[in-house]
């Protein structure tokens, strides 16, 4: 039977199997093949194979992995090699700010290097928009035109750009339509707004405001393990359906 694994530690993998059920599930055998050498051979995100236990129907072993349409991933200091954070992601959110943390264009730039490599579509969010609304026609213009500006250069270049605010809900219909059915992380500085942007999408979710910039605070950087959630996208947001999901994987991210 096939599954996603939605989260693991090195032997032992959380998999949502095609019955609904979900397995803790170990490899079956030692190495699952992959083409290259990463400090972890399973991802959330990743579809297998999986034998369940005759005995323990909540448990199972995993027998194969298919073949994956991208990998995100980061290297790993104590390991030496490539991590796998995330497998199989529609897109990479790129969450950035004009404001509270300042606007950093070139951590933007650098995760667009790292989608583009490891062949994920990324997209660009500057959230807090209502603060750069604020710092129009005040002696802040020129600053906020310069954001614009570089705005502009990556719509130009084809990457989708999206002004939110998860504050004033500017923006979250077109953001919350985007991600509906996909697989997406969120990539960006901690303040950025990136628990705050998901608790807007789903009030019920988990996440509290803060808990992903402390994950993604420095220190902890190689213990935290990615988790895949699912979404029930506020219907506020979907012209009052409810029910509409979107997936995303809790990544520890990249610096
Ligand atoms: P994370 O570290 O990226 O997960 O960021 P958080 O979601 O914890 O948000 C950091 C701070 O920014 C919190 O105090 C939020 O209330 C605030 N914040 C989030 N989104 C917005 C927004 O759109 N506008 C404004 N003004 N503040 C926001």
């Amino acid at each position: 039977m096939n599954g996603t694994v939605i989260a693991g530690t090195n032997n032992l993998f959380t998999v949502e199997c095609a019955d609904d059920v979900i397995r803790n599930c170990t490899i079956k055998g030692k190495v699952i093949k992959t083409d290259k050498e990463f400090y972890n051979p399973i991802a959330p995100g990743d579809i297998v194979e999986v034998e369940p236990d005759p005995i323990n129907d909540d448990k199972g072993q995993i027998t194969s992995l298919d073949e994956r349409k991208n990998t995100f991933l980061r290297w790993n200091v104590k390991g030496r090699c490539p991590q796998l954070l995330a497998s199989n992601l529609d897109y990479l959110i790129l969450v950035t700010t004009p404001d509270e943390p300042p606007f950093r264009p070139r951590f933007t730039d650098r995760a667009l290097a790292q989608a583009e490599h490891q062949g994920i579509t990324p997209i660009i969010v500057c959230n807090k928009w209502d603060l750069a609304e604020k710092m129009q026609n005040t002696d802040r213009q020129k600053e906020f035109e310069e954001i614009e500006k570089r705005l502009s250069i990556w719509e130009d270049l084809g990457y989708k750009v999206l002004r939110i605010s998860a504050k004033t809900g500017e923006g979250m219909i077109q953001f919350a339509e985007l991600l509906e059915d996909h697989l997406c992380a969120f990539v960006g500085q901690s303040g950025v707004g990136k628990s705050s942007l998901i608790n807007v999408m789903d009030n019920s979710c988990v996440l509290k405001t803060g808990s992903l910039s402390k994950k993604y605070g420095r220190g902890n950087h190689t213990t935290t393990k990615g988790t895949l959630i699912h979404l029930t996208l506020n219907e506020s947001l979907m012209e009052g359906v409810q029910g509409r999901k979107a997936n995303i994987i809790d990544t520890p991210g990249i610096r």
